[in-house]
């Protein structure tokens, strides 16, 4: 199954609601970063609610996500577009602590205590930054509590990944819900309601349940209008064309002292961990003509 999510609008467009399940976005960022089980939980809870967030985006826009705590894993990085690509990492992947008294990945002592930033590009040198403490290091409540502050909207954001014995990534997946100017008292505790019942999201993933299967949970006996529906991946932006012109923004001296140095260069992206390797004759090529 590929991984996807949805919008939708409940209450008559006064709630508005995402979900998505992203157990193969999740699972490709383990891989390429090799992280250990809390860390991947962390960096899986990111990566899905950044994904979410990602779709309300229009056109080119951009976000990025920094969570940076003073927990064993270091900051949390991701950015994501209004394609459903996002791409992400942690400063200390090799990230595993022993469980919580809930027996679930303790991610909330690996992230510890900081701030979590958003940095939206619109376009045009327009930008939208937010930042508000970490209330919990969940991370979940940590998003609630930004849209709540930062943008004003009132929402419920939930996320969860679970984790196989040999470290692969057995389910994740998220939801985000909205309040809508109009929502009413009667609403909101209705809602109220259904979260705090709600199942853990990734044990519904990991049972089958789709997107759409989540929100109807979620809002039973509500209809549910299903806007949009669309596929979300890990997906860097990175190229060796890009390393390379990188490469030729440091300069003639610095690119001579890789040739008689290093006979080459190498660079390896944060964001998935891709190695490019650039050889003496490609950097001779930089070099102004004589
Ligand atoms: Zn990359």
């Amino acid at each position: 199954m590929v991984d996807y999510l949805v919008k939708a609008t409940v209450f008559d467009g006064k709630v508005r609601a995402y979900a998505a399940q992203t157990t193969h976005l999740v699972e490709e960022a383990r891989r390429r970063q090799d992280t250990w089980a809390t860390a991947s939980a962390a960096l899986g809870r990111t990566l899905t609610i950044t994904a979410m967030m990602g779709s309300m985006l229009k056109g080119e826009d951009t976000i990025t996500v920094k969570i940076e705590g003073d927990g064993p894993l270091g900051a949390i990085i991701v950015d994501g577009n209004a394609d459903g690509e996002v791409r992400g990492y942690v400063m200390q992947p090799h990230t595993d602590l022993p469980s919580n008294e809930d027996e679930k990945l303790d991610v909330k002592r690996a992230v510890g205590e900081g701030t979590l930033s958003i940095v939206k590009d619109l376009g045009l040198k327009d930008y939208f930054t937010g930042q508000v403490p970490l209330v919990s290091g969940e991370l979940s409540e940590d998003f609630t509590y930004y849209f709540a502050n930062s943008e004003q909207i009132p929402s419920a954001v939930g996320a969860g990944v679970l984790i196989n014995p040999d470290h692969t990534v057995l389910a994740a997946g998220g939801f985000i819900i909205q309040l809508m100017p109009g929502a009413d008292d009667e609403i909101i505790s209705q809602l109220e309601q259904a979260i705090e019942e709600f199942p853990a999201i990734s044990t519904l993933i990991e049972s089958g349940h789709t997107p759409e299967q989540m929100l109807e949970k979620l809002f039973e006996g509500e209809e549910i209008n299903f806007l949009e529906s669309m596929p979300v991946r890990f997906q860097c932006k990175c190229s060796k064309e890009r390393i390379v012109q990188a490469i030729k923004g440091l300069g003639e001296a610095e690119i001579i002292s890789m040739i008689e140095e290093d006979h080459g260069a190498e660079a390896t992206c944060h964001f998935c961990n891709e190695v490019y390797k650039v050889s003496e004759e490609e950097l001779v090529g930089l070099l102004p003509k004589k």
